[in-house]
């Protein structure tokens, strides 16, 4: 018996007909949408983000597309109920800006909520892209019907979006859900955050890649699959497994391994109903990641905490930018509703 979705229904239900304008701001793609609270999409549009170093610049440039996009799509402006904008972390929701994200060069404590509002003249609220994408999972993806959820991203970085009592869970900074950082070997790998041994030191794309690059023989099925070992990431690990090669198991094993202790602590602290994986678990499917992980983590929890999860690759694949974005700007709307 599934729990009753009591927060996002009421919202959905009242707000059917209202229309949201979603912005996808990625490291290297913008993804603009038009759309409702049930996920039907009017319009959508997505190209590259090259950021120019120049934050004013590159928020003027974004509104401007949105406005465009809207022009195109015969949608007045003010009947826009909401804009989401969905962008990398760290960010002060609260605020509405952007503090210093890695993968955009020159964006420093940009007020990006104020800056859109000033173009479009429309409520605007800004939700970090693993949030966003976690409520995306939840609304329309591999997180329907359940009210706890936890998704993690898996592929540059490790995000965590929380779904907890049938609403995102933010905790009292806003922080809360970088899943990330768990410690999960004390003095272990650095992590690009500047501490050791974090869960995406060791399950994160990036940091799976520098230690392929690093161990991967010259010989070997997986550098012959990539063009040489400076070449190869998780996708040519992924195929040669697939293909029986034991360097390649070997490199996956250890990747289900690391992936099972995190998701063990998270399934102790938050007992979910469900653990939903991003880009790296999904493309390594059920036979290399998704059986052999719900074993270990069977393993290291308690049956009856076991019993009640399930761990499952998100569904939304190339949808998830767009979904994402509409689901901030749903939020915008269920966050003043309350
Ligand atoms: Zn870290």
């Amino acid at each position: 018996m599934l729990a009753p979705h009591r927060s996002n229904s009421l919202p959905l239900k009242e707000f059917f007909a209202a229309l949201l304008l979603g912005v996808d701001i990625g490291g290297t793609k913008l993804a603009l949408v038009v759309g409702d609270a049930a996920g039907r999409i009017v319009a959508r549009r997505q190209r590259p983000m090259a950021p120019s170093g120049d934050a004013h610049k590159d928020v003027a440039d974004l509104a401007t597309e949105a406005h465009r996009l809207l022009r195109e799509t015969g949608v007045p402006p003010d009947e826009i109920a909401c804009v989401g904008l969905c962008a990398p972390g760290p960010i002060d929701s609260a605020a509405g800006c952007v503090r210093n994200p890695p993968n955009l060069p020159g964006w420093r404590d940009v007020p990006l909520v104020r800056q859109v509002r000033e173009v479009l003249r429309r409520p605007v609220h800004l939700e970090n892209d693993a949030n966003a994408a976690a409520l995306a999972e939840w609304r329309f993806g591999a997180g329907r019907g359940c009210s706890d959820m936890v998704y993690l991203t898996m592929s540059t970085g490790v995000g965590g979006g929380l779904i907890l009592g049938g609403r995102l869970h933010r905790g009292q900074t806003g922080r809360a859900g970088e899943l990330g950082h768990l410690p999960i070997e004390w003095d272990g790998e650095p992590c690009a955050c500047g501490l050791r041994g974090c869960f995406e030191a060791y399950v994160g794309g990036a940091a799976w890649t520098r230690r392929l690059r690093a161990h991967t023989s010259a010989g070997s099925r997986v550098a012959q699959l990539a063009g040489g070992p400076e070449q190869v990431n998780p996708e040519h690990v992924v195929r040669a497994a697939g293909e029986g090669d034991a360097f390649a198991l070997a490199e996956l094993d250890r990747f289900n391994r690391y992936l099972a202790r995190g998701i063990a602590a998270i399934a102790f602290a938050l007992a979910p109903e469900r653990v939903v994986l991003g880009t790296i678990p999904s493309a390594a499917g059920e036979a290399l990641c998704l059986e052999p992980l719900r074993r270990l983590v069977a393993e290291r929890i308690w049956p009856d905490i076991g019993a009640a999860l399930e761990i499952v690759p998100s569904t939304l694949g190339d949808e998830r930018p767009y979904r994402a974005a509409l689901c901030a700007a749903l939020e915008g709307i269920t966050a003043r509703a309350h």
